[in-house]
């Protein structure tokens, strides 16, 4: 294994942290107390300078202007990014855009990719991802009664879904709509590219989680499909191919992830650890010098720590041998990274006290937004049934002594 970061790379994270500093980080008090639009000038801002540094788009085809970092590089840049709610969508790689863009990009016409690719990537629109349905598991999401059925030269969507995260502003919605309902459960479906000010998108309201709606970007909508008709020039892939091209972004795109939260424990492990060294409980005494918070700040480095690997392991599994032979890496790290990161920011929390229950540090913001990691892109109990059954087939007839 080879985790080396080539001096190209180590300059690129440099700029990124150095950014992420002196120019994100100082937003965040505002960002914590206003709204999405209300933000959106001084994002722009920081994006036109992110352009001009030429680190935009760091996953993104370099004919499309963007920086097409390898896997192990991007994951770098995702750790770089994550511990602040605001780098990834300036730095223009933020879902589910990011996913939406692989895919178009890898199964997108030349016309969708002209209208919708590029200037998704350009950072001029944004996109959504419109699975989860209100009234079925979307754990096992083959069950879909949303229907796209054909009219003449057009599909004709309905269906009821939730959780279509930045669906508020988006300007597409890559929907998820049966289509050959006669097929096998996973041919069933497929991509279908919605333009949000079509007749019958309907945006319910952005759904209030963990107290919060949000709005624009940072929101997950509800949206009802009623009688929505949209070209069949309009699917995105070969019809009854949305799993598979679902399936297809699965491996990058759970790394991405990982590795975001991972740059989320490290920012909390940081805040964790000066206001342990800060604090003062006694009048001799410094909150760090009692044993617990000790122990705390140990497993928390440990914990991190063994969590990056176990990505950046799997990162390079899937760029060596490929995401089907990594499927096992790839189920583990989503659980494994979830769970550690939400211990770590739990314990900062505490360490912080009442102080880490107010918006006065980013912590309740990663509290409230991140518990939610150990439920999309696969509930943590999914991904261990799935992980213990692969593990237990090369146990079969197989003799241990
Ligand atoms: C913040 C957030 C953002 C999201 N963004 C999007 C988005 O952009 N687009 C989109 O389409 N969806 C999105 N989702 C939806 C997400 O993908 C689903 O919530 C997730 O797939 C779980 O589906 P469900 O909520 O229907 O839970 P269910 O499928 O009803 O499962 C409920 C619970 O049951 C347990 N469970 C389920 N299956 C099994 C099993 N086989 N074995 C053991 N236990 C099991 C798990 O504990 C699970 O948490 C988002 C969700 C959240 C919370």
């Amino acid at each position: 294994m080879d985790f080396s970061v080539s001096k190209r790379m180590q300059t690129i994270l440099g700029m990124i942290k150095e950014f992420v500093q002196k120019e994100l980080i100082p937003l965040e008090p505002e960002f914590l107390t206003k709204s999405f639009s209300e933000m959106l000038p001084v994002l722009e801002e920081k994006r036109q300078m992110v352009r001009q540094m030429e680190l935009w788009a760091p996953l993104h085809p370099k004919e499309y202007g963007g920086m097409e970092l390898s896997l192990l590089e991007s994951a770098l840049v995702f750790e770089a990014l994550g511990g602040t709610p605001l780098g990834l969508y300036t730095f223009g790689c933020q879902a589910p855009d990011a996913g939406n863009i692989e895919i178009l990009y890898q199964f997108g016409t030349a016309e969708q990719k002209e209208k919708y690719l590029r200037p998704l990537i350009e950072g001029k629109i944004r996109s959504c991802f419109s699975m989860t349905e209100v009234d079925l598991p979307g754990s096992n999401p083959v069950m879909m009664d949303t229907a796209a059925v054909k009219d003449g030269d057009d599909y004709v969507i309905n269906g009821h879904k939730w959780y279509t995260s930045a669906a508020d502003g988006a300007e597409i919605a890559i929907v998820m709509a049966v289509t050959s309902p006669d097929a096998g459960p996973y041919l069933q479906a497929s991509m279908i590219i919605v333009p949000t000010d079509t007749s019958g998108f309907n945006l319910v309201r952005n759904i209030p989680v963990m107290g919060h709606a949000g709005e624009g970007y940072f929101s997950h909508a509800e949206i009802l499909y009623q009688n929505c008709r949209v070209p069949q020039k309009n699917l995105l892939g070969p019809e009854g191919h949305g799993f598979v091209i679902a399936q297809e972004r699965l491996g990058p795109g759970r790394i991405h992830h990982c590795m975001r939260w991972i740059g989320i424990c490290n920012r909390a492990f940081d805040l964790m650890c000066a206001r342990a060294r800060d604090r003062i409980i006694a009048p001799d005494r410094k909150l760090a010098s009692k044993q617990i918070i000790q122990s705390w700040i140990a497993e928390c480095a440990a914990d991190i720590q063994a969590a990056r690997l176990m990505v950046l392991h799997a990162a390079w599994m899937i760029e060596t041998v490929g995401k089907k032979e990594a499927r096992k890496e790839i189920s583990l790290i989503k659980f494994v990274v979830a769970n550690t990161m939400q211990k770590v920011i739990d314990r900062a929390l505490q360490v912080h006290g009442g102080l880490g229950m107010t918006d006065d540090t980013i912590l309740a913001f990663f509290y409230r937004h991140e518990r939610a990691a150990r439920i999309y892109d696969g509930a943590d109990e999914v991904h261990k049934v799935s992980v213990a059954k692969r593990i237990l087939k090369d146990y079969e007839g197989k003799k241990v002594r």
